[in-house]
């Protein structure tokens, strides 16, 4: 059901259908027109300007079902959100028939050090995870940003920096509470209704809004990471070294490179602010003496910055620099089946000079991120060696057209070694998700029709 403000019929369906909505949530939905409202339909990414029905903040998997039977009985589609980090997955979806469940006050972590697992509600975010588990020795396979959502960045496959030793985060999913289309919580592993738990591991939002997840922990205490930093003028030798260094890189190292384009901005450390620096970061599960030997290579360019260290793996989602509050941006991204010879001069070529650009990021993947284990979900791996993002900020709204361009630019550039293949965490809206869930598609389908006849959830990777 699309509700049309536009005539008066529709003015009228959708004021009785926001009144129904109140009557049955009372103060606990935030409808258009309400006070609260613009600062509640804020995502993470400032550069998405969703525009819901309705927003609902629940604070328990109880508050969850009464606004998904809510919506089903007033014909509103759902869409689950944790933080809004993967808030341009959803920009081309109309929102407006959509309550958005923000799932922020949904938040905590109880470890079970023995089993070395954790249970982790719904809109947590991955700061909560690493937190709990450190007092313990233990870690998760958790991306280069603390406060990206777990049900998220999990569901969607997860590239951490333990990545070509440990795998996709989705792999470390053991069950999934979530509440359903017909309003029920239901537990879904690979005892529990494994159809929906084999879907809702790629298929994500699509299928339900997840109320609580069961994890693995790592039993990482601590870790050798860190970064190198050079000018960006020694980008072509050191992106060429790199290039060369991924060759042999034992699967213990899991790295990214990033030529990277900072404004003058008084926040920022004098090593960054209104400088292009190219950094090759992440981390290396060896002892002290075989990481050092390992970087040998990387630490012979003679980087003006060199952080890589021993450090406690509670420290690792600092390593990457991301922004830590709210940003806007827009992303692009590709899977590159290679990354050498001409590969790499197309690569300088593109992030040194394509307008507006604000990073170009390759990560080393391949290795068990490839590696599909026995008993995996709808993703369970993804193909190609590296991948290949671009982004660019949307300092205002009317930049936004030449930030998509300036993302997508860079990564068409490099379009010769494109692989058949996406990670879906790196992909915002505009762009066939299909290459992300390979094989899994047509499956996903189904079971999406038989999960969510009326496809009531919006979720930010469409499976329909
Ligand atoms: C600064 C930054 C750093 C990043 N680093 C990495 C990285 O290192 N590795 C990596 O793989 N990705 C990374 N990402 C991408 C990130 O994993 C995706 O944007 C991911 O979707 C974020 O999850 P979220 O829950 O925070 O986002 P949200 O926008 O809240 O959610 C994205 C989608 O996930 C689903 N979803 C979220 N919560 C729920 C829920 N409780 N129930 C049902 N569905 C839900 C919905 O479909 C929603 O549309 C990064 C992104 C940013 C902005």
């Amino acid at each position: 059901m699309t509700i049309n403000t536009g005539t008066t019929t529709g003015v009228t369906a959708a004021a009785a259908t926001a009144d129904r909505l109140r009557e049955v949530l009372g103060d606990r939905v935030v409808l258009a027109g309400d006070a609260a409202y613009d600062a509640a339909r804020v995502p993470w990414n400032l550069a998405i300007d969703q525009r819901p029905f309705a927003v609902v903040h629940p604070e328990s998997a109880e508050d969850v079902v009464d606004v998904v039977r809510a919506a089903r009985a007033l014909g509103l589609r759902v869409a689950p959100q944790s933080t809004g980090h993967g808030a341009g997955a959803l920009a081309d979806t109309d929102l407006s028939d959509a309550i958005l469940v923000s799932l922020s006050k949904l938040r905590g972590v109880t470890v079970h050090p023995e089993a070395q697992s954790a249970r982790v509600l719904g809109g947590s975010e991955w700061n909560d995870v690493v937190q709990a588990a450190a007092p313990w020795g233990l870690t998760a396979l958790h991306g280069s940003s603390g406060d990206v959502g777990v049900v998220g960045y999990a569901l969607s496959g997860g590239l951490s920096f333990y990545a070509r030793a440990h795998g996709l985060a989705v792999n470390s999913v053991r069950a999934v509470q979530i509440v359903t289309a017909d309003g029920r919580i239901v537990r879904a592993s690979v005892h529990d209704d494994p159809e929906l738990f084999w879907a809702v591991r790629g298929g994500s939002g699509a299928f339900g809004v997840v109320v609580s997840l069961e994890i693995d922990l790592l039993p990482i205490a601590d870790v050798f990471a860190g970064m190198l930093l050079w000018p960006v003028d020694r980008a072509p030798e050191v992106v060429a070294a790199w290039s060369s260094w991924t060759t042999t890189a034992p699967e213990s190292a899991s790295t990214s490179l990033r030529v990277m384009h900072f404004p003058p901005m008084p926040d920022l450390p004098p090593f960054l602010s209104d400088r292009s620096v190219v950094v090759i970061d992440g981390a290396i599960l060896e002892t002290d003496a075989a990481a050092t030997a390992l970087l040998e290579p990387l630490r012979a360019l003679t980087p003006e910055i060199d952080t890589f260290a021993r450090i406690p793996a509670v420290q690792l989602v600092q390593v990457h620099m991301d922004p830590p509050e709210p940003t806007p941006g827009l992303t692009a991204g590709a899977m590159l089946s290679g990354f050498a010879g001409p590969a790499v001069d197309a690569y300088v070529a593109a992030a040194t000079t394509t307008p507006g650009l604000f990073l170009a990021e390759l990560r080393h993947v391949g290795g068990a991120a490839a590696r599909r284990p026995d008993g995996a979900g709808a993703i369970g791996s993804v193909q190609g060696d590296f991948l290949l993002a671009g982004i660019a900020m949307v300092p205002a709204p009317e930049l936004a057209e030449s930030a998509l361009a300036a993302a997508h630019g860079m990564v068409a550039a490099m379009a010769d070694w494109h692989a058949p293949a996406l990670a879906l965490t790196f992909i915002d809206g505009g762009v066939d998700r299909t290459l992300g869930f390979g094989a899994a598609q047509d499956r996903l389908r189904e079971l999406k029709a038989v999960y969510d006849p009326a496809n009531m959830f919006a979720g930010g990777q469409p499976v329909g």
